[in-house]
């Protein structure tokens, strides 16, 4: 019997965590963390004949893992792709560093999991056990990124073929190839599909790049500054691609990069090979400043530049420094470039143009931001139509479980699959469980 239960990220985003057993064989897909809600890490599982794979280094699928690979009692091997290994050593030592006490692990768990980390290419196998094997397939959702099939075997029925999808996207963007079709795959018997953008569409890249592009322009033209707050891991890096590819059509100003996104550039230039825009990132990113200490930050200020920091919801990060800045400045510009969910610093400028922000001296006050505020949709996670397109091409009949989305979001795209599919499809439990006899 093959056996899948569902320890986070059902009806939310956050926490994400799948457990496959069959027999003594056990693998758990992505462990993470979340930033809101009471439930920040999954439901707890026994670390005894474990063996865990992960999606990719975004913390709300990496960020609890410490608590299950770093485990002293039992070894627990961790397999990702090696730009993923990288990205999740660098993004564990930060929570670490900013997290401290408050964490449910120390140092040494984040040690031992590097420790027990190793690295799987796309597309090659891995046989954990005379039963199971798993293997990762390119998720198109940022450089490094994996969809993990589990196949099992078990003696008079009870084999299954799962796909976790993990964070998707089918579409091409400046770093990334959409990810592949699930025709090739042959039959499965279960997939599990996030459904973070499963009630709404995407408008097309190159309208967004365009737009994007235009409002960068208008403010550097009028000698502005154009700040654009961006998620470290995958969004900053294609922003600034997406910016480098757009100097022919005269905007050739300043580029400089700040906080996280900094390393990690450096990490994704280092494995630069093993993603589509790779050379173009790497092309862009040596043109580009890379922000070391305030002297650079007060410099990056004093001419008319792009700048992109973190925090992409503007919650911390050094993108705080220059909004403070440039708050007053009405030539200046903060674009936007991922979702602002509610409650984050980044909804609250959208919605009154105020925003709260700690000061030079660690006072809190509100700015009233006089600089014009765009958002652009970068998402790099599948939108309705395309994960509807995606799912028709699926092989054999599987059941459908969705997850990774707001509660809505998964309930919705399970009915659908549901009445216009046929798809035997519902919205993931935390805690539930399915068995294949
Ligand atoms: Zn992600």
């Amino acid at each position: 019997m093959t056996k899948v239960t569902f320890l986070g990220g059902c009806h939310r985003v956050g926490a994400s965590a799948v457990l496959v057993e069959q027999g003594a064989a056990r693998v758990v897909m992505d462990y993470g963390t979340a930033f809101n809600g009471t439930s920040r890490v999954p439901l707890p599982t026994s670390t005894r004949n474990l063996t865990s794979v992960l999606t990719h280094a975004h913390l709300d699928h990496s960020g609890s893992l410490p608590l299950i690979t770093g485990s002293q009692n039992h070894r627990v091997p961790l397999y990702s792709t090696p730009l993923t290994k990288e990205l999740v050593r660098l993004l564990l030592m930060d929570m670490l560093h900013i997290g401290g006490d408050s964490l449910a692990f120390e140092r040494k768990e984040v040690q031992t999991l590097l420790h027990n980390t190793h690295t799987l290419e796309y597309g090659k196998p891995l046989q954990i056990h005379p039963k199971m094997r798993f293997t990762l397939l390119d998720a198109g959702h940022i450089p490094g990124s994996a969809s993990i099939l589990v196949e099992t075997e078990a003696n008079g029925g009870g084999a299954a073929r799962i796909l976790y999808t993990g964070d998707l996207n089918t579409t091409d963007t400046r770093l990334v190839k959409g990810a592949q079709t699930l025709r090739t795959l042959g039959d499965l018997d279960l997939v599990i599909v996030e459904s973070t953008y499963a009630r709404e569409n995407h408008p097309s890249r190159r309208k967004v790049e365009e737009a994007f592009i235009e409002s960068a322009r208008s403010s550097i033209e009028s000698g502005g500054t154009v700040l654009v707050p961006s998620f470290a891991v995958g969004r900053a890096q294609e922003i600034l691609t997406v910016l480098d590819q757009h100097r022919h059509q005269g905007l050739d100003y300043p580029i400089f990069i700040d906080g996280m996104a900094r390393k990690v550039t450096r990490i994704l230039q280092q494995h630069n090979k093993s993603f589509i825009g790779g050379f173009n990132l790497n092309k862009a990113a040596n043109k580009a400043s890379f922000i070391r200490n305030n002297s650079d930050r007060k410099a990056a200020l004093n001419e008319p530049a792009i700048i992109i920091a973190p925090a992409g919801m503007l919650k911390g990060g050094t993108a705080q420094i220059y909004l403070r800045n440039i708050a007053a400045d009405s030539r200046s510009s903060v674009l936007l470039v991922g979702k602002q969910l509610p409650g984050t610093p980044g909804a609250e400028l959208i919605e009154s143009g105020r925003i709260p922000l700690i000061g030079k001296h660690q006072e809190f006050s509100t700015y009233q931001v006089k600089a014009r505020v765009a958002s652009f949709d970068f998402s790099c996670h599948v939108g309705r139509q395309d994960v509807l397109h995606y799912l028709k091409q699926v092989q054999g009949n599987p059941s459908i479980l969705t997850m990774h989305g707001e509660s809505a979001s998964c309930e919705n795209l399970a009915l659908t699959l549901n009445e216009q599919f046929g798809f035997e499809a519902q919205a993931a439990t935390c805690g539930q469980s399915i068995s294949f006899n």
